[in-house]
């Protein structure tokens, strides 16, 4: 799933080589990614796109006022096109969502793959119309260490759901959470309000490290291998079984209906294991 980092960076992609072209014309190959209906897509053709911006995990495209809102969700994502075949894509065929002409013959497509659909496009004309982005806490990147520190003090819950709680703090998702809380050396089952002010300040110097570091290594890249720089550069995220890169334990796994998270016992929970209901529910 792109998570900040990759949205920074398609944002700076999209600023270099598709600010000043105009939209010719917008393609819709799945009907269902569409979340609003006024302004229509077509109202989009034949205006410049004037800006990019991102907003926690979602990427605007202000398209000389009107602004294509999009939600990467879990399998979602943008690929640039160089010389764009002007018949219309066939409807519910492939990945293939939506698709953005731009006038000097270049574009886009936006992609989902697997059959859960996520990706979600809005056409807005202002990008707080969005619901997900009306409620997003401060972004991940720009949050002062000061107000960090006040959010995790005020929450009662476990790490793992505070960083990837998109209205606490916007912009981290499954994978950079995994990887913030290794490099802090801290449990994801620990209690966000619970936290000492060393392990507080750790955190946070720990999220600015892990984000910097993603966005230097993704900037910069074409859109197509963004993902492929992003596993590159992971410790324990999506590495069950390998050896942690700082200790050489085995990155351990706690499973939930749908979804996953890695740590490293020896840095993170003192060498013990973390419960694993599903598996717990399963030797039972
Ligand atoms: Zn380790």
């Amino acid at each position: 799933m792109p998570e900040l980092p990759e949205v920074e960076a398609l944002t700076a992609f999209l600023r270099k080589n598709a600010v000043g072209s105009a939209v010719t014309r917008v393609d819709l190959a799945a009907v269902q990614a569409i979340k609003t209906f006024d302004p229509p897509l077509s109202a989009l053709g034949g205006l410049e796109l004037t800006g990019v911006a991102r907003h926690g995990k979602f990427l605007d495209l202000d398209v000389s006022g009107l602004h294509l809102v999009v939600h990467l969700a879990r399998a979602g994502w943008l690929h640039w096109r160089t010389g764009l075949p002007s018949a219309p894509p066939k409807p519910g065929k492939g990945p293939l969502a939506v698709r953005v002409h731009l006038d000097d013959g270049n574009g886009f497509d936006l992609t989902e793959q697997g059959t859960r659909k996520g990706l979600a496009i809005h056409v807005v004309r202002s990008p707080a119309e969005v619901p997900g982005i009306a409620r997003l806490g401060p972004d991940a990147l720009a949050v002062d260490r000061d107000t960090f520190l006040a959010l995790m003090a005020g929450r009662s819950g476990q790490l793992k759901g505070a960083l990837t709680d998109q209205t606490l703090l916007a912009g981290i998702g499954n994978a950079y959470s995994d990887e913030i809380l290794h490099a802090a050396r801290l449990s994801p089952f620990k209690m966000a309000d619970r936290l000492s002010d060393d392990e507080a300040l750790r955190l946070y110097d720990a999220m600015r490290a892990t984000l910097t570091g993603a966005l230097e290594r993704q900037v910069g890249q074409r859109a197509a291998t963004m993902k492929g720089e992003k596993r590159s550069g992971l410790q324990v995220h999506a590495r069950t079984g390998l050896p942690c890169p700082v200790c050489g334990d085995a990155v351990r796994e706690v499973s939930f209906a749908d979804t996953s998270l890695q740590y490293c016992p020896t840095c993170q929970t003192g060498g013990k294991p973390l419960a694993d209901r599903r598996l717990s529910k399963l030797l039972r």
